[in-house]
């Protein structure tokens, strides 16, 4: 039985647009535009996962600022004008009120829709988010632009 993946068709390049005829499940005109596609693709993500991390390391530079200057809490729209994004945790539970447990690395806080209150600094590797352990942040992935591009 001819399996249908070896039929033959027209398609169009993923990486060019170009058209080709070839088999089914070919995507590309060449070996070129797959590897283009490819590496584009993997730089994407790399580049989307470094902006995370950047954004976990401005979390928590402003974090760390709030416990230096013995605060224990602030509002998420003060947070935000300093660039805290309070999406990028690197632990997260659910507490038992409305409020939640969240974590960036060794910083732990409770979260509500407008605050964050109750701001510590937990042992490393001893808070019930270890699975994540803290995580040093090259000064180069700080180079980022808030549109994920680099310089
Ligand atoms: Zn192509």
């Amino acid at each position: 039985m001819k399996n249908s993946n070896d039929e033959f068709r027209k398609g169009r390049c993923l990486e060019c647009g170009a058209e080709f005829s070839g088999r089914k499940d070919k995507k590309f005109c060449s070996l070129t535009c797959k590897n283009n596609y490819n590496n584009r693709r993997y730089h994407d993500r790399k580049q989307y996962r470094e902006k995370i991390l950047a954004q976990l390391s401005r979390n928590y530079d402003i974090l760390e600022g709030l416990l230096t200057d013995n605060q224990a809490g602030a509002s998420l729209e003060e947070l935000s004008m300093l660039g805290f994004d309070s999406r990028c945790l690197t632990g997260f539970g659910k507490g038992n009120g409305s409020h939640e447990c969240c974590s960036c690395f060794d910083i732990s806080y409770y979260r509500t829709g407008s605050k964050i209150f109750g701001l510590r600094r937990t042992e490393s590797g001893k808070t019930a988010m270890k699975k994540y352990p803290p995580v040093r942040i090259s000064s180069a992935l700080l180079d980022i632009k808030d549109d994920g591009k680099t310089k």
